[in-house]
This record gives structure tokens, sequence and C-alpha cells, in this order.
């Protein structure tokens, strides 16, 4: 069995877990330190370190602190690694953690984070998905249920302290543009609920000051949200300080192209299985600037689509020159608008786009003025034939379950 080098209680706050940090900071301690070829075993929280519980209600993802987020496992160091190098990790397996077999799903309150439909889903709304071996389902969404795509939604490297300011720099600056906006443009850093690891006392302060948040997906990689960057996958992450200094968590057992629900696909606390290594010099060598992976072997057959196309015109019906963003929401709003015909509500709708093996695809970038999306949305992961017919829809009977909602706090 290979070695476990980070275990995480999950009965146990993540503040009181040394072996976990919720932002990046280049002398953020390594952990454990490992050699070129070694494999082991890496425990994770569920991002939100356990704050989401397995209820009815949504009061939690409305009034979840985000300033907390993500826990991450590391770091892990690695021995031989330089700035420059290329660390190859080869992600051997995934999965939930025994004790806790389910996931969530939410949209973010619009005042308490938001999300890519926020207009649409102003209010804080929570479906649970039930984990059966390698499928899920949802008592909250009736008539669906797929295999899952297990993946890390956040994995990188410690970045260097110059380009940990040009993070800074760059983000703080971009939130000057419109500081008020709700919700924010980006997150600046926020010392009070720092978790920096092992460093303690003045060397902590002075990091918790600067420590980027782990928002945003940036150069390290970090959190991407791909959902195919899965168990079986082989990545090569840029190496910015010596020893590497992995970190890892945002555990997804599956996730639509996007996460468009933010909170976030099918989010759970797990664990994985790593071997990695190194290649000298690879940064210069490949000319990698961000990370690049080879995806699983393995992943979920689904062959056949429905396809909803979307154009950069938005739901006022203003025109928008070849923006990709835009085109991509009318996608998913065709498709929610589609699935109500069958019975779901817009929740329902919105949080199978979020969860299911569903791609999305930059279609057309060059047909002034716009831009064309794609959202493909798997049919056979439907209990019922929900592709169009001259009889039209059969609704289908959900019972009257629909996805718990908790109203913004006056
Ligand atoms: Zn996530």
């Amino acid at each position: 069995m290979p070695e476990t080098l980070i275990k995480v209680d999950l009965e146990q706050s993540p503040y009181e877990n040394d072996m976990v940090h919720n932002r990046w900071y280049p002398d953020i301690p390594m952990v454990s330190t490992v050699k070129p070829g070694d494999d082991f075993i890496i425990e994770t929280y569920d991002w939100t370190g356990g704050y989401i519980q397995n209820n009815d209600s949504a009061a939690d993802v409305r009034d979840v602190d985000l300033s907390t987020v993500h826990f991450l496992s590391g770091q892990i160091g690695v021995e031989g690694a330089e700035p420059g190098d290329l660390l190859v990790v080869d992600l051997l397996d995934v999965g939930a953690k025994p004790e806790s077999m389910w996931g969530f799903n939410g949209f973010f309150s619009k005042k308490n984070g938001g999300g890519f439909l926020t207009d649409h889903f102003p209010q804080a709304q929570k479906s649970i998905w039930d984990i059966h071996g390698m499928y899920t389902s949802s008592r909250h969404v009736p008539g669906v249920s797929y295999a899952g795509l297990i993946h890390p939604g956040l994995i990188g490297c410690l970045p260097d302290k110059s380009l940990l300011e040009t993070w800074n720099t760059r983000e703080v600056g971009f939130i000057g543009t419109n500081p008020t906006r709700v919700p924010p443009l980006a997150n600046p850093p926020f010392a009070p609920t720092a978790h920096m690891g092992r460093l303690t006392g003045e060397a902590k302060d002075a990091a918790a000051a600067t420590g980027a948040r782990t928002v945003p997906p940036r150069e390290h990689g970090g959190n991407c949200d791909i959902k195919d960057l899965s168990r079986g996958s082989k990545i090569y992450f840029p190496v910015y300080i010596p020893g590497a200094g992995l970190s890892m968590g945002d555990l997804h057992f599956s996730q639509g192209d996007g996460e468009i629900t933010f909170c976030g696909a099918i989010e759970m606390a797990g664990w994985l299985h790593i071997k990695v290594d190194i290649i000298k010099g690879g940064m210069a060598k490949y000319g990698v600037k961000n990370p690049i992976f080879k995806p699983s072997p393995i992943k979920p057959d689904y062959k056949d689509y429905l396809i909803f196309e979307g154009i950069s015109v938005d739901e006022e019906g203003k025109q928008y020159y070849l923006d990709v963003h835009i085109a991509y929401r009318q996608a998913c709003l065709n498709a929610i608008n589609y699935l109500t015909k069958f019975g779901y509500s817009p929740a329902q709708a919105y949080s199978i786009l979020g969860t299911a093996p569903v791609q999305g695809h930059i279609s057309g970038v060059v047909d002034i003025p716009n831009a064309c999306a794609t959202l493909w949305l798997p049919t056979e992961i439907f209990e019922f034939d929900v592709m169009p017919s001259a009889a039209g829809p059969v609704k289908f009977d959900t019972k009257g379950i629909d996805i718990p909602l908790s109203p913004d706090l006056m």
C-alpha cells in the first residue's frame, strides 16, 4: 500500500489540521518530501472544509464565509525539483472518503459569491448527490443519474515571490476598476481567515497579509475545474520554488464544462493516489507557461448528445463582439428552458448542467459579430426520452420534489 502522507479528519476543523492551507504563498512549509518516482496518497476536505452539510436546507450555501476557501492539502515537496522544471503528476486514482459517500451542488446567493447565471438564480440553493460506487443521483433532482468523472478541481505548485506579486498587483488593480461591484471582480488577500499550514507567529501573519486567494486558475494551474483532469491523467506543472510544493483539493465526483453553478460541481471530500516525477528545465524545453496534461484513458462513454447553440447576444437582445462568455450563457439558458418543458424546475435543470458530464465547446469565434458556443447534453443520463418529437414533450413526474432554496436574510 502506498503511504498516506496527508490525512484529514472530517470531524475536525481544517484550521486545526496543519497539513492543510487556504492561501498560495511561497514559504508555506512542506509537510512531507518525496523522491521522483514515489507514489503516495493524499486525503482532502471538500473545498469548504466540511461547512456544507448533507441536509435539505440551503442556509449553509447562503451563509458560507467564502474568504475561508479552498482548503487544500499540502505542500508536498519533491526532492531535486527546481524553478524552471516541470513536475510530472500521475493521477493514479481519485475517490470519495468512504465515510462520506455524498457530495453537494449549490448556487450561491448573488450577495455572497454569485455565479455564472446569478441574475437568473439570485438566491442560495443546494442539491445533495449520493454516490453509489461509480454512479450518482440526487433526491432533489429525479429522473437522472450518471457515472462520475472524478477529478480534483484544484491542483498546482506554489508560486515564487515574484509570481505572487504579479498576481496580487494585477488582481487588486482589476478590483480597482469597479470596487463596489456585487459580486466582486476578484478577491484580494484577506488575513483574518487565512490558514497558512505550518507557518506560525510573525511569519504566518506576514504571509497571511499577502497570500493569494485560491479562487482563480492562474499560471500554475490552481483552481482550473477541468472535468477531464480525472483519474488516469498525467499533468505537467510549472515549478517556481525549490521542491515544487504541490497542493490539491476541491475534489469533484462529476462536473459539467464550465462548473457553471459555482458551488460547485458535485463537491466531495476524498483522496488522491499520486505519483510524481521531474523533467529538468522542462518549462523552457517545451515552452510551457501554463500546465499541460494528458486526459484519462477511462471516462463515462456517453455517445449521444442533444446540443444547444448560443450566440453572443444577451438576454436583452444586446449585441456583443465575439464574446464566448455571453454565447455559452445563452446555450446554457436555452438548455435550461428546454428541460423545464419536461417537468424540471429551472433550478433542477441548472443543477443538471453544473453536475452531469455536459460538454461545452467554443464552436466559432470568427464570424463577426457573433461568437457561437455549444452545450452538449448527454441524452443517456435521463430515465426518459429527452429528444424532441412531433408528439411534444412528455412531462416527467418530479413528484413535487425540488431543490431547497433559502431566501436572503433581510
Ligand atoms: Zn469545486
